[in-house]
């Protein structure tokens, strides 16, 4: 620089002052122009380097960029949207595509749609189509962006350029989610997947709107916080929640465990989570399903409830006491203290029940089982066993026997006289009472049903020892029980062998001559002999068998008759067969007996069925409508042991007797006591009024046959004239008897 101006100055001293000007001024133009071309120069470089650089940019930007003419032909595109399109450069790209509407939209009617919009409002924005990767054909998705370039002077539109971006992946993601919202929207409960963060904290990845539902969220709610989950549960459950959720955590076990929720409506519903966890560097995620249990755990606790409760009372039941006596002995023999079980029988339950109906029978438990628990307190508890039986077991009473069995003696005193109170059922007023059998333990014994058995022994003393009373187990019944139990199994073995015979007993009318006869069982056991039925026939009764014994009866019944139908001596004679309460209630008894009747034939006429007054005690609409089936094959009915009972006139004349027998007892004293004399005349008497033909059992001697028939009695039977016998020395009995009149002189009577 300075060697130049030191030239120009010499320049200008030889030049002179003009020519230094022009000069000068040359020299300026010149280093003015020279500057600006360099500026111009370098201007011209960056516009060129930032236009490569824009060209770059968009030849490696992420999304394909594109140029095509107003007519759907491309005109360039950048290396995204070659790629795109499945090419490997722009020009080979560019020559294979002709018309973009047809080969590269799936649905060509989209480029129109894309074009109207274009043309409309001179852009598209985020235009989403699926079409093809031009080269591969493969369908993708993709959104475009684009804009109509016009010449900014005439505004005449010149081509189109946009944007485009495959979005194949989301859409596939998209459709995927909607899949899978459709199918959990057809489950019953919620698809879930949480995750235990490493810090300890909890999020939630995902939730099916089913998890919503099944925690009883508002439709608008789906979104929902692990905290949020964990309020809904129901405090109380959330300590064994989380001992769940933690040891499926520590162990990477599966997590399965039952809850209650409160849902936001204030639902209170059971819910059971089954989830896998998975490990993944550090976190633990939780994939499951939740679901309601509300409705099997409702039913669930039903099923405990009719299987530990009775429905009627909602008391314990025979299995729930038989669960909490066993562990009361277990406590027992441990502390060393005493307990003991009541066992409870209503008396007459039975006749309340069939007199006033199963609601008023219904009504009566329910206020029995009420006062048992007021006398039992909370010293022990009451079941029923079922039927008219309830157990109150009691624990922890003393120390030592005597002194629990007084305890326990006291409360079945207070058990007694609270059922002797008077029960209000409705209209009906009842009185009635129980009889009680109590048993100590000391946890020396072997078993809750055993004890039980015990109890019921000693029950069964109290009723055998007259009703309403309170008998305490004596081990010494235990052997009179086991014997009954022999004599069961004995019975069993009988009916299937020939041990069991049928007897007769003659009945003679006011002649003497015999008009009928009482079938009456015989068991002759092989080893202890015969057995009275007054011993057999209830056991029977009690234990169920009484229906294969009245079954054998009356088969054998009705064949002997049929045989002396056969014989004009013997054609008119009568058969009189005791008939069991609980027989009779069969529903098979009256086909049963038809049947028997039509196959041997016999003028079912001659056939009586006995009933004890028990058969008053029974539904009597069914009874009466049993016996009036009956009585059109002509069979009769006979009231036994008449007098006995709980007979009233109105139940008789509501079922269709035809006969009635004076119980013995009465006829027993007949001579010696006044008031059973008058007792006898009015039973006779009234029998005559209600047209029953009248019999007499037990008549032992001739001064009770001749105020008998004084009274206008009947129908005799008893010692007087024979006990029951084989049928062979029957029909001999019979024919020596019934001999004609002319021949009666030489009559011998049989001594009884
Ligand atoms: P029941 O029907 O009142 O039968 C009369 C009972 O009195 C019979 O007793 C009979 O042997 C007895 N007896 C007859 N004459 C006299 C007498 O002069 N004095 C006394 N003291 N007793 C007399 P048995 O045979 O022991 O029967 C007892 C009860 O057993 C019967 O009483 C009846 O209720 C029942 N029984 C007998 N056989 C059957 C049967 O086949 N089926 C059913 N269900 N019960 C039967
Ligand atoms: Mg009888
Ligand atoms: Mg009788």
């Amino acid at each position: 620089m300075s060697a130049c101006m030191i030239s120009a100055s010499t320049f200008l001293q030889e030049t002179g002052a003009a020519g230094v000007w022009v000069t000068a001024a040359g020299i300026v133009f010149s280093a003015v122009l020279i500057g600006a071309l360099i500026l111009y120069r370098r201007r011209y470089r960056a516009a060129l380097q930032e236009r490569r650089n824009t060209a770059e940019l968009i030849e490696n930007l992420h999304d394909g960029i594109y140029r095509s003419s107003l007519d759907g032909h491309q005109l360039a595109a950048n290396r995204a949207l070659v790629r795109l399109n499945g090419y490997e450069n722009e020009a080979e790209m560019l020559a294979s595509v002709n018309d973009i509407a047809t080969e590269w939209y799936v649905d060509p009617d989209r480029r129109a749609e894309f074009r109207d919009i274009l043309n409309r409002d001179g852009r598209v924005e985020d235009f989403v189509s699926e079409v093809y990767r031009h080269k591969t054909r493969e369908r993708i998705w993709i959104t475009e962006s684009a804009r109509i370039v016009c010449d900014p002077k005439i505004g005449k539109p010149l081509y189109y350029e946009g944007s485009v971006r495959e979005i194949t992946e989301t859409i596939k993601r998209r459709q995927l989610e909607e899949q899978i919202q459709k199918l959990t929207s057809q489950l019953p409960g919620g698809l879930f997947q949480f995750r235990r963060n490493p810090n300890g904290s909890y999020s939630v990845q995902y939730l099916s709107h089913g998890f919503g539902r099944v925690i009883g969220l508002p439709e608008e709610r789906s979104i929902l916080t692990t905290a949020q989950f964990v309020d809904l549960i129901v405090r109380e459950d959330r300590p064994a929640y989380f001992r769940s959720l933690t040891s499926s955590r520590r162990s990477l076990s599966p997590w399965d465990h039952e809850f209650r929720v409160r849902t936001p409506g204030g639902e209170s519903r059971w819910l059971r989570i089954v989830a896998k966890p998975e490990q993944d560097e550090g976190a633990i995620t939780w994939h499951g399903y939740l679901m309601d249990i509300s409705a099997r755990k409702k039913q669930a606790m039903e099923i405990e409830e009719l299987a530990y409760f009775d429905p009627l009372t909602r008391l314990p039941n025979r299995r729930m006491l038989r669960d909490r006596t066993a562990a009361a002995i277990a406590c027992a023999r441990k502390r060393g203290r005493v307990g003991a079980l009541l066992f409870i029988d209503l008396d007459n339950f039975k006749n309340l029940n069939d007199s006033q109906g199963h609601h008023v029978g219904d009504q009566y438990l329910m206020q029995v089982a009420e006062r048992l628990r007021e006398c039992t307190g909370e010293y022990g508890i009451v079941s029923r066993m079922g039927g008219d039986e309830f157990v109150i077991m009691l624990e922890d009473l003393a120390d030592e026997l005597p002194e629990g069995s007084r305890h326990a003696l006291a409360v079945a005193d207070r058990a007694l006289s609270a059922l002797r109170d008077t029960f209000v059922l409705g209209p009906v007023h009842h009185r009635g009472s129980a009889s009680i059998g109590v048993v100590t333990f000391d946890g020396s014994e072997s078993g809750a049903e055993e004890l039980v058995r015990r109890a019921d022994i000693a029950m069964y003393e109290a009723k055998s020892g007259g009703r309403n009373g309170i008998s305490l187990f004596d081990p010494a019944s235990l052997e009179l029980e086991s014997q009954r139990f022999r004599l069961l199994n004995d019975l069993r073995a009988a009916i299937s062998g020939d041990q069991l015979a049928l007897h007769f007993q003659p009945q003679v009318d006011r002649e003497g001559h015999v008009c009928g006869a009482e079938a009456l069982l015989r068991w002759r056991h092989p080893e202890l002999g015969n057995i009275p039925p007054g011993i057999f026939i209830p056991l029977a009764e009690h234990c169920g068998l009484i229906h294969e014994i009245g079954d054998f009866v009356l088969a054998r019944a009705i064949a002997a008759l049929a045989r002396w139908q056969r014989n004009p001596a013997t054609s008119h004679i009568r058969l009189a067969v005791n008939i069991s309460v609980q027989s009779f209630a069969n529903a098979t008894f009256v086909p049963d007996l038809t049947r028997l009747v039509q196959e041997y034939g016999v003028d079912a006429s001659c056939l009586t069925l006995e009933f004890a007054e028990n058969v008053m005690a029974r539904d009597q609409e069914r009874t009466a409508a049993r016996m009036a089936e009956l009585k059109k094959l002509g069979i009769r009915f006979s009231l036994d042991d008449f007098g006995t009972g709980y007979s009233s006139l109105i139940h008789l004349k509501k079922l269709p007797f035809d006969e009635l027998k004076i119980d013995g007892g009465f006829v027993a004293d007949i001579e010696t006591r006044e008031s059973d004399r008058a007792l006898v005349r009015t039973i006779l008497a009234m029998a005559t009024t209600l047209g029953l033909t009248a019999v007499a059992e037990h008549v032992e001697d001739d001064k009770q046959r001749i105020f008998l028939h004084l009274f206008g009695c009947e129908i005799f039977q008893g010692l007087l004239y024979s006990a029951a016998m084989p049928e062979e020395e029957f029909l001999a009995f019979t024919s020596a008897r019934n001999v004609p009149a002319e021949a009666e002189t030489a009559y011998i009577r049989r001594p009884a």
